[in-house]
């Protein structure tokens, strides 16, 4: 008798049934509840979001650095990235979100308990094996920091696997910092945080300044043999990729994760498009050297 899975037949209805899966994946929110609301500072929400049917989700497993489109029915999609990985801890979808417009100022007012649809993953990832034996610095300005966070996460996990690690981050003040309560639990594991602020104010210790000018001052990292993941607005990667060069740190190994309007997330609308690329599938994290001549020409 034929082993089933060497018969041609069956591998084809296989390879449907995984086609329809995904294309279900992109197109049809599944529904997920939100069990945490955490406010970080006045216009930024991390919510914890659990699967309401876990076989629903039996197929779903994110990368660092990637997004969901959240569905709010009535409002709208929002193309949200990932600030924790269910996989590594508690299965929970975890959201940080800046109240922006229609869909996330929805979000806002949503409360534990609440349901809303997700579309996803979708994009690409940081290209964590690119960092292996190698220096790491991870820099973000604002709330560019949540699609980084799940890759300090895996970065920290498997710290061995890697050389120094920085993380630079800038912030408008004090007050707006992202996940600041994780920073020293970051440094007993292996990750020194410097951090920056635009505007100080009384007490505060800590650099006030523009992000690039952290890297511009950094010791205790090889340039030659150092990787950069950068996120944030993007005059603040801008001027961040020009200092990382001007450090000697190589072109192609500088990863920057971009922004665009998004509506379809699977390449098919053109509203996300740079150049040849689209921001929703070749990226939002791609090699600098990739999309730089695109980055160059303004409002493209
Ligand atoms: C890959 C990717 C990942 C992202 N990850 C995150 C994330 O982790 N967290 C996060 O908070 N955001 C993230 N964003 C950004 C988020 O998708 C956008 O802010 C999105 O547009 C929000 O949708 P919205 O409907 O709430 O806002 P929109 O209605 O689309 O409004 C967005 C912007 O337009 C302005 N605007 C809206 N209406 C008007 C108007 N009538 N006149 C003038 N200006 C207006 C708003 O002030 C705002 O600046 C990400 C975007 C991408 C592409």
């Amino acid at each position: 008798m034929t082993d089933p899975s060497h018969d041609p037949a069956v591998a084809s209805e296989q390879g449907a049934d995984a086609a329809r899966g995904a294309a279900r994946r992109w197109w049809l929110p599944r529904t997920v509840v939100i069990r945490r609301v955490h406010h970080d500072f006045p216009g930024v929400t991390t919510y914890a979001m659990q699967p309401l049917d876990a076989d629903d989700w039996a197929d779903y497993r994110a990368e660092a650095g990637q997004f969901n489109m959240l569905h709010l029915p009535g409002a709208g999609e929002a193309a949200i990235s990932l600030s924790e990985l269910p996989q590594l801890g508690d299965g929970f979808l975890w959201h940080t979100i800046r109240a922006a417009g229609n869909v996330t100022r929805g979000i806002a007012g949503l409360r534990v308990g609440d349901t809303l649809g997700v579309r996803g993953p979708f994009g690409s990832s940081w290209p964590l094996h690119a960092c292996r034996q190698r220096d790491v610095l991870i820099v973000a300005g604002g709330i560019g920091l949540a699609p980084l966070r799940p890759a300090i996460s895996l970065l920290l996990h498997e710290r061995q696997r890697f050389g120094a690690m920085h993380l630079l981050y800038g912030a408008r003040s004090p007050d707006s910092l992202l996940y600041a309560s994780q920073f020293e639990q970051w440094e007993e594991r292996g990750m020194a945080v410097h951090v920056t602020v635009d505007r100080s104010r009384p007490g505060w210790r800590g650099h006030v300044g523009v992000v690039p000018l952290l890297l511009e001052r950094l010791r205790g990292f090889a340039p030659d043999n150092t990787v950069v993941f950068c996120c944030g607005p993007e005059v603040m990667m801008r001027y961040t990729i020009k200092a990382a060069l001007g450090r000697g740190i190589p072109i192609s190994r500088i990863w920057v994760s971009l922004e665009r309007n998004m509506q379809c997330a699977v390449g098919l609308c053109g509203h996300c498009q740079l150049g040849p690329e689209f921001v929703c599938k070749d990226g939002p994290v791609f090699r600098y050297d990739r999309v730089a001549r695109w980055l160059g020409i303004e409002a493209l």
